[in-house]
């Protein structure tokens, strides 16, 4: 019997899906693998983020690795430092460190005909049978082109870059946006500003969840003492999660009383008509990604609060003008304003098969196989990326099943089953179709705006159930794939 091929494999990211990954690799044998990581730490979204009021509005029971489910969480719903301090603590529980290689920016990933190269941005150069891109999602801040805002003298701060430096207590701040960033940065900010504008283009739906619950101390005791009910919790979790999935993914009778509660949540803590009239979406509760906040309508109620629903019309050199002419004096300007997440791996030069760029390829829009492997691109997978289901199925276990599957084929090819294996456009434009044919009747799209949507009008979600994941990535189908070689 021939002795296993060594495998070399470069994953791209160490935020949670390239965690996932290399932790799934490494229990499957696999250790020629090298992580690169443009930050200066390892935990992705959780590293780049760190605004005051930064909290994750999944609980934590299910925001955490099924194989690393960590006893004792300080909340229910966890702070942001905390989390990064967990994705930092499993990557050296399992000894990924060696692995990882920080500040190092990918900058170009070629296939070659039989290997990829791969480039940093210091100009290292890595070889590699395998290309796994674990790049996220929510990773370009976007910045809004509004005019003037350059000429500010005051402070600007992007959510996802923020300044630990800058000072808010006691000054004027803007905040401009109201996703689940803007909610809860102007909750964390309000209470010791002089004064706070939020600038609402589109209101949200904001749940009211009780964000700051403790985990019981002895909930955590007893757990960190019986590690297999700690796990039989996690998976408790994730079955429960599936009443979610179909609460988003077609109409029921739980979408309808979850749309229901967000209504209560507005019409019983907002009791002033003019200030409900200006919170009120004109769309469904979680058409876009839901807002949950305990804090956010009693900050914005506030007497140095004030919602400003006037669309920004410019900055100037100490103000925000809006278009009623009213100019918002303020001395920061907190921008909320999202990301441009359908920016998978770019601005990489990722060229595959007979150079080919992604963004050629992709010049419709992102499309992938069942998440992870795109025509023209040999030997190359994605953990999160095109239509992963941020918005339905927790993400921690989408990275996990995904990089399993990904495994899977890895094991064939160390088998020496093949040496090259691209998948089919005739697959591909399947499995796009189901897709479409199934964001039909989810919430999603039920007429608003929002970042799941791509430029050319796709919705970038998976429309499906968390079994029909799984059996979707619990075996290669070879027919859906060209395999050459060995
Ligand atoms: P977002 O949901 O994309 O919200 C961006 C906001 O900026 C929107 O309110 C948008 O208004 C506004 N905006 C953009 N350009 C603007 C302009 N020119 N003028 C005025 N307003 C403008 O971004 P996000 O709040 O950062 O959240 C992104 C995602 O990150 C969330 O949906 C969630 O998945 C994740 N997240 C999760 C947590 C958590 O607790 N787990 C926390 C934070 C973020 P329009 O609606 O009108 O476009």
């Amino acid at each position: 019997m021939n002795s296993p091929r060594t495998t070399r494999i470069i994953v791209i990211g160490a935020g949670v899906s390239g965690i996932a990954t290399a932790i799934t690799l490494q229990r499957a044998g696999f250790h020629k693998v090298t992580v690169l990581e443009k930050g200066s730490d390892v935990g992705g979204v959780w590293h780049w983020n760190h605004y005051p009021g930064l909290t994750c509005d999944v609980p934590s029971t299910l925001y955490q690795f099924g194989f690393a489910p960590k006893p004792d969480w300080s909340r229910i719903f966890a702070p942001g430092p905390e989390i990064q301090r967990y994705l930092a603590d499993v990557v050296d529980e399992y000894g990924l460190r060696p692995w990882i290689r920080l500040n190092s920016e990918v900058v170009s990933a070629e296939f070659d005909g039989r290997t990829w190269q791969v480039r940093t941005g210091d100009g290292a150069e890595f070889e590699a049978e395998f290309v796994i891109a674990a790049t996220g999602v929510l990773h370009h801040p976007f910045t809004p082109p509004i005019e003037g805002l350059d000429t500010f003298a005051g402070d600007v701060v992007h959510t996802a870059r923020w300044d630990d430096d800058l000072v808010t207590d006691g000054r004027r701040i803007a905040v401009i946006g109201t996703g689940s960033t803007g909610v809860q940065v102007v909750s964390a900010l309000q209470p010791k500003a002089a004064r706070l504008a939020h600038f609402v283009r589109t209101p949200q739906w904001v749940i009211w969840a009780p964000m700051w619950l403790p985990q019981p101390k002895l909930l955590g005791a007893v757990l960190q003492r019986l590690p297999r009910a700690n796990r039989a919790l996690y998976q408790a979790g994730l079955q429960a999660s599936r009443l979610f999935t179909d609460v988003v993914t077609r109409p029921s009778w739980r979408r309808k009383a979850v749309q229901a509660y967000a209504r209560l949540s507005l019409r019983t803590q907002i009791l002033d008509p003019a200030l409900r009239t200006e919170l009120t979406p004109d769309y469904q509760p979680l058409c876009k990604r839901q807002v949950l906040s305990g804090t956010y309508y009693r900050a914005v109620k506030a007497r140095n609060a004030e919602l400003v629903t006037a669309p920004i019309e410019r900055v100037t050199a100490n103000a925000v003008v809006t278009a009623d002419g009213r100019e918002h004096e303020v001395d920061v300007i907190v921008l909320a304003t999202g990301f441009r997440p359908h920016d998978y791996m770019r601005p990489i030069n990722l060229r595959g098969r007979d150079g080919l760029s992604i963004d050629d390829a992709w010049a419709k829009g992102p499309h992938a196989y069942r998440m992870t492997a795109i025509p023209g691109f040999p030997n190359l997978f994605t953990v999160l990326g095109p239509n992963s289901p941020t918005g339905s199925i927790p993400l921690h276990d989408a990275a996990e099943v995904t990089a399993r599957y990904i495994v899977g084929w890895l094991e064939r090819y160390r088998a020496g089953e093949f040496d090259i294996v691209e998948v089919t456009e005739a697959a591909t434009a399947r499995f796009n179709a189901e897709v479409a044919s199934a964001l039909g009747p989810t919430v999603w799209n039920t007429g608003c705006n929002s970042w799941y949507f791509t430029e050319e009008g796709f919705i970038d979600l998976l429309p499906f159930d968390r079994a029909t994941m799984l059996t979707m990535l619990s075996g290669q189908e070879d027919g859906d794939f060209v395999l050459t070689g060995a």
